[in-house]
This record gives structure tokens, C-alpha cells and sequence, in this order.
């Protein structure tokens, strides 16, 4: 196959959904239904806020499915599907958000009986930053919900995204009987499996076929009416609408019950986009150029317990790449060679061969990749637009065993690099201070540090309220500042450096003493 031919069937995208919409169960289903699982539906226990710290962690063990978890590449049809995963916790929204510029579109996935939550709009937010298309899977349609002509009311209400239902449902809860596809005129009946069994109910075709009564009896007369008001009252699909981020075409289902899922992922692979243009600083990279280039969007470390390894994903967004190739590292100018680069098949962690646009291949990373690099056959590109936020909570870690303070740092300093913490050390102090978006955060690197580093440790107060990365135009000014300010100075895990505020009067202060003085909020990678 052809390069330009490799590329246009690429489909990279990602799930947003507030937790407990279903994310994990359909990103199981569509590995099923793309043939790159056996067997689906692990059983999953009540989650709770200390239950997503395991979750998060415990997830390869306890699923079926033996994945990375983080990039899950699948055929289906003549298309090559990347899911990208995102945690589901808040407390991991940047990280979310930095695999969300490395997609092309995103599925919304919503649940029946809650409609739009909390955490959807913010994602949604993040979509709309870069007009990312959506296409919305209503779930838990076998459980008594909400009227769906309200919930696509509220879709686009409150987040302003036009709704185009594509599929429509048939009753809810006990009474469910399938969905109606809009535009194949055709109805799909269900019948609830459960697992790895895929079973294919009916498909009556046309809406006055009389098989439909003899099967829904007095539903099939209701769903011509509720049709006809539906169609009278909703958006058809547009095609360039859902493209521009401005229409989100809906499906309906139940992901537990393997249903309605399939239909999704056949219009899925027909309509989402192919690998887009990317904005690097000097200039808009089409997919379509041959020279290789890509980003580095999430680094995670320890992946495979066995070897103690530490991959960066990066995410191509032109030219090929292929094994052995060398790359410029842009940021440290210098050529690499790759040997022994990851693609992530959802079954398995196998030796890329090549991979194209749209791809996410794993770099091992021994300390000189941050997230936000870019690689290239040599062209000085950025992309841009991949920051790092300033921290709100911050802790000192205290060792147990004193004797472990190398190792400590170490952990730290690797688990850092991932980009959901920041570690800070202090010009004046031997302290070890990390900072957070979220608390459960500070869990799950002390966990992390328990079971990957063997270095148990807490997390305690610490006179820090609020951070700024500085820097300054005025060599001479920056000395000083950075000779009377030193007590309130620290190196990050990137080596930059940064003004830790006991309280954000005394950061009001330091602003105010210091005008020659930068103060920045997010870091810009690379
Ligand atoms: P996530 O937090 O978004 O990843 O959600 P999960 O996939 O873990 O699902 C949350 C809960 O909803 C689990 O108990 C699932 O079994 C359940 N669930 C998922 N899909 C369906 C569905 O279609 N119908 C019903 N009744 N429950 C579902």
C-alpha cells in the first residue's frame, strides 16, 4: 500500500466521557468488534476515588485484555484504528489533555439516565480549543433514562455542539428493542450479549416494512411518530459540519450489552478524519509530506514491570517512519538513531516495522525526551501548544528510610518526567518538593514509588502555595534577583527554573520588586 493510501486510513482518537459513562466498557467492545481481543467484559468491582488510584494502576492485571493500555492500535475494514486511552480521573486532566492534541477526533460517550456531566464539558472545552470533530454514543440504553430528544436538547445546550442522531433508539430499559439507523432505513433489533460473544440481531430494512410490527407490535407505530417529530425537529448529518467541529452525529446503544457499539464503529472509520494538519511555530505540517515528523504528547514510566523501562509516545504527523531510521531530536539538536521503537497492537507490544501519520509509536526514553519534543528527518519544527500547568498543591516527601534518598530522587525525577507532577528542589534546601493538580496525584506517586522504586515514603505540607517558572530578558537583573531571591528559588525536574511562593501576597510582591522578572503560569515544552 502506498503512503498517501497508509495515511488517509488511519483513524486516531480518543474516548471523553465523565467517569462512568462507559469508557472502559466500550473501549473494550470496539477491541471486540475489531477483532483484537477474544474476550471482553472483565467484571469490574463499584469504582470509588481510592478505587481509580488502583484502577489506574491495577488496570493491565485486572483486565482482560493484556495492553499498554495507553495507545490501542486495531484494523477494522480496510482502516487502521488508534485509540488513544485517557485517564479517567480528574486529577489527571493534564494528562488528558496532552493526548487530546495528539487525535484527530474524539468519541463522547454518554450516559442515558445522566446526561451531560461535570467532566464532559471540560473536556469538551479542550476539544473545542482545536475544533476537534465529535461523535457522541449514548449508553445505557437497557436501563430506564432520560427522554433522548431531551438529552440531545441538553447536548446542545449545554455544549454547544449541534446534535445530528444518526441512530435512534427503539424504547429504553425493559422496554429496548434496538436502534433505527437514519440513514440506511434500517432497524437493528436488539438482543443483549454479554462477553466476547458477538451476536448480530435482526436488520429489518425500511421503516413501513410490516416485520416491524410483527416484532415491536405497538412500539413500531410509536417510532414512526416519534420519528417524524425527531427528523422535523433535529439536524441531519453534514459531513463537513461534524468535520468542523460544529455538529457531533449521535449513536445510541448499550455497551455492556454489545449492541449499538458495532453500527458506531462502522460510520467511525467511514467519516472520522485522517490524519490532519498539525501548527508547529513556523509553519502547518500536512500529514500528506513525506519528511518524517512528530511529537512527544506522554511519557510513562515502568510500563512493563519486568523491564524497567520509560517510553515516550510520540504521535507522527507526516512521513514514515521506519525501523533503525535516525531523527533529530530538535530541542537537543542532535541526531538519534531508533532502533527498537514500540506500535501498540491492542493484543500485543511489537517491534515497529514502519508506522505512518496518525500513529503513536513508543520511544525508549532514558532521561533526554520530554514531553512537548519534537523529531524530524531535520527540519527545525515545534509543535506547539502542548503546556505544562503550574501546580496548586504542593508536598514535601518524607522518607521512612533515610538511607534512600538517592533512590527517592531518582523515582521522583522519572516519575516527573511523565508530566502529571512536577518535582521541585530548592536552591537552599535539600528538600524534595512535589507539586500536583490534583491530591490523589500525590497517592499514586507515593504508591508508585512503593512498588516500582522500593522507596517508601509520605507526602507532608509544605510552605508552598503557588509556583511560576521564570525567566528574563535582563541578564544582569535576573543575577540579582536571582541572588536576593534565592530562598524562594528551585530547580524543576526539566532543569528550569522556578519562583516558589509561600503565599501568593509574597508572589504578588516578587512581581512587583522584580518588573524585568517573567513570571509564567504554564511551561511550553520544548
Ligand atoms: P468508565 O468509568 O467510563 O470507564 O465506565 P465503565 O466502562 O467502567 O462503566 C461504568 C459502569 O457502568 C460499570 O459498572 C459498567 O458495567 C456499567 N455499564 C457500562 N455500559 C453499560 C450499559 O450499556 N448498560 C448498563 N446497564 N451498564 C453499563
Amino acid at each position: 500500500m502506498s503512503f498517501p493510501q497508509e495515511t488517509a486510513r488511519r483513524r486516531t482518537f480518543a474516548i471523553i466521557s465523565h467517569p462512568d459513562a462507559g469508557k472502559t466498557t466500550i473501549t473494550e467492545k470496539l477491541l471486540l468488534f475489531g477483532g483484537a481481543i477474544q474476550l471482553a467484559g472483565t467484571v469490574k468491582g463499584r469504582k470509588s476515588a481510592r478505587h481509580a488510584t488502583s484502577d489506574w494502576m491495577e488496570m493491565e492485571k485486572q483486565r482482560g485484555i493484556s495492553v499498554t493500555s495507553s495507545v490501542m492500535q486495531f484494523p477494522y475494514r480496510d482502516r487502521i484504528v488508534n485509540l488513544l486511552d485517557t485517564p479517567g480521573h480528574e486529577d489527571f486532566s493534564e494528562d488528558t489533555y496532552r493526548t487530546l492534541t495528539a487525535v484527530d477526533s474524539a468519541l463522547m460517550v454518554i450516559d442515558a439516565a445522566k446526561g451531560v456531566e461535570e467532566r464532559t464539558i471540560k473536556l469538551m472545552e479542550v476539544c473545542r480549543l482545536r475544533d476537534t470533530p465529535i461523535m457522541t454514543f449514548v449508553n445505557k440504553l437497557d436501563r430506564e433514562g432520560r427522554d433522548p430528544i431531551e438529552l440531545l436538547d441538553e447536548v446542545e445546550g449545554v455544549l454547544k455542539i449541534q446534535c445530528a442522531p444518526v441512530t435512534w433508539p427503539i424504547g429504553m430499559g425493559k422496554r429496548f428493542r434496538g436502534v433505527y439507523h437514519m440513514a440506511r432505513d434500517a432497524v437493528h433489533m436488539y438482543s443483549p450479549t454479554h462477553g466476547g460473544k458477538i451476536l448480530r440481531g435482526e436488520v429489518i430494512q425500511g421503516l413501513d416494512n410490516p416485520r416491524l410490527d410483527e416484532v415491536l407490535g405497538s412500539q413500531a407505530q410509536d417510532l414512526r411518530e416519534e420519528l417524524e417529530l425527531v427528523q422535523g425537529a433535529s439536524h441531519a448529518f453534514d459531513l463537513d459540519a461534524y468535520l468542523a467541529g460544529t455538529q457531533t452525529p449521535v449513536f445510541f446503544g448499550s455497551a455492556i450489552n454489545n449492541f449499538g457499539v458495532q453500527e458506531l464503529l462502522d460510520d467511525f472509520v467511514e467519516y472520522a478524519p485522517a490524519p490532519q494538519p498539525r501548527a508547529a511555530r513556523s509553519r502547518v505540517v500536512e500529514a500528506s509530506e513525506t519528511a518524517f515528523s512528530g511529537f512527544v504528547f506522554k511519557i510513562q514510566a515502568n510500563m512493563d514491570p519486568n523491564h524497567r523501562d520509560r517510553i515516550a509516545f510520540l504521535r507522527i504527523c507526516s512521513g514514515t517512519f521506519t525501523k533503525g531510521a535516525k531523527l533529530r531530536h530538535v530541542r537537543l539538536g542532535r541526531d538519534v538513531k531508533i532502533p527498537d521503537a514500540l506500535t501498540f497492537m491492542a493484543s500485543d507490544r511489537e517491534h515497529v516495522e514502519t508506522a505512518y501519520p496518525g500513529d503513536i509509536i513508543g520511544l525508549h526514553n532514558h532521561g533526554t525526551i520530554r514531553i512537548g519534543d519534537t523529531f524530524t528527518e531535520g527540519e527545525a519544527l515545534n509543535f506547539s501548544g502542548i503546556p505544562n500547568f503550574a501546580p496548586e498543591l504542593f508536598r514535601r516527601a518524607q522518607l521512612r528510610d533515610p538511607l534512600k534518598m538517592k533512590q527517592l530522587a531518582k523515582g521522583l525525577q522519572e516519575l516527573c518526567e511523565e508530566g502529571a507532577t512536577q518535582l521541585y528542589r530548592p536552591l537552599t534546601n535539600n528538600d524534595l518538593i512535589l507539586g500536583a493538580v490534583g491530591v490523589l496525584q500525590f497517592d499514586v506517586v507515593a504508591e508508585r514509588l512503593r512498588t516500582e522504586y522500593k522507596v517508601d515514603c509520605r507526602f507532608e505540607n509544605v510552605n508552598v502555595q503557588t509556583a511560576r517558572w521564570v525567566s528574563s530578558n535582563d541578564p544582569k537583573r535576573f543575577e540579582e534577583f536571582k541572588d536576593k531571591a534565592a530562598s524562594n528559588l528551585a530547580i524543576d525536574h526539566g532543569g528550569d527554573l522556578v519562583y516558589i511562593a509561600p503565599t501568593r501576597v509574597n508572589l504578588q510582591m516578587a512581581m512587583e520588586r522584580w518588573p524585568e522578572v517573567e513570571f509564567h503560569s504554564t511551561r511550553e515544552h520544548g
